[in-house]
């Protein structure tokens, strides 16, 4: 019997979930595939994925620093890769990359998992890379009427802003720094509130103004760790219903794995291999830092 792969490149990919993720549901599934974690040196993705055109590889996930990259290198955009200029899924066919994003649609799928739904007024969005701005692509389709987009480096925040604006007329953009009064200021408005940053990773948020969030505003947190973020941990001392990365992790996995094979397992099942893995991750190796 002949298997295909399923690759994640990115760096470092040793503390990845998504192997453990995939390859569970798989072996529940019993399906001939196997998904195989690269670790590859920047510079050398091109090289990359002229192998996996040729050979036995249905596709894969890309991870940071390659996403950008990736978009650029493959055949045919989806149009939320266009609007983000970054890919998270490729789809190999007849020897042709096709690039996707299900961050976005992910992160919806969580929400609605979560019970919250899809549609949000006014959201917050912390951070402004790859993540971020797949899912303001998401909440600007699901009909969000206001999205401010907070970030370190407020260019690139600008820059979010300016590619969705003429994309969705009735949603308003608009954007500002980090600094505690700026969050403040967005937070007073906030039906929701995501954490698109890797703080809660890497490093700690420092001031974050915890009192300003209303407790009937919701809080995702696209970082996930065992025993759950500080800022989740706090919002929900303060009752902020608050939701970590994990069933987000789940649901846009849930979604390469229907791209590349055409079967639809429910995100729940991809929720409980994270999870088991998440904990044995913490239990077995001491690591408490994971990457998608
Ligand atoms: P990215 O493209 O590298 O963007 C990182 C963002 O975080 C940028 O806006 C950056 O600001 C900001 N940032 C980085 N370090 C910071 C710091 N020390 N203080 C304040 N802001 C900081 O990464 P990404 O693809 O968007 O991913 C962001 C995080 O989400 C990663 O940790 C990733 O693992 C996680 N993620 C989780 C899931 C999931 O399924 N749960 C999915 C995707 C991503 P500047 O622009 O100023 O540099």
């Amino acid at each position: 019997m002949s298997v295909s792969l399923l690759f994640v490149v990115g760096c470092p990919v040793k503390h990845s979930l998504s192997p453990a993720m995939h390859n569970g549901v798989i072996s529940r599934l019993g399906l001939p595939l196997a998904y195989v974690p690269v670790e590859l040196p920047k510079g050398r993705l091109r090289v990359f994925l002229s192998i996996v055109r040729e050979a036995n590889f249905l596709g894969g996930n890309i991870t940071i620093p390659f996403k950008e990259e990736a978009a650029e290198l493959s055949d045919v955009r989806s149009e939320a890769v266009e609007a983000c200029g970054a890919a998270n899924t490729l789809v190999v066919r007849d020897g042709r990359l096709f690039a996707e994003n299900t961050d976005g649609e992910g992160f919806m799928d969580a929400l609605v998992m979560q019970g919250w739904g899809r549609r949000h007024s006014n959201v917050v969005l912390l951070g402004a890379g790859g993540a971020a701005r797949g899912i303001a692509f998401a909440l600007g389709e699901a009909g969000s009427s206001r999205i401010v987009i907070l970030n370190r480096s407020l260019q690139r925040a600008d820059e979010v802003a300016r590619v969705l604006s003429p994309r969705f007329p009735s949603t308003r953009f608009s954007t500002g720094g980090i600094d505690p009064g700026s969050l403040e200021e967005a937070f007073r408005d906030a039906d929701l509130i995501v954490q698109c940053t890797p703080l809660g990773l890497i490093g700690e948020w420092s001031d974050f103004p915890y009192k300003a969030v209303k407790k009937n505003t919701r809080f995702a947190d696209l970082i996930y760790c065992a025993k759950g973020t500080s800022v989740v941990h706090m919002l929900r001392a303060r009752g902020v219903s608050s939701i970590d990365g994990l069933p987000m992790l789940a649901c846009q996995a849930a979604r390469s794995f229907a791209l590349w094979t055409g079967k639809d397992p429910e995100a729940e099942l991809f929720l409980s291999f994270a999870d088991k893995s998440l904990k044995n991750m913490i239990d077995f190796t001491g690591f408490s830092t994971n990457w998608r």
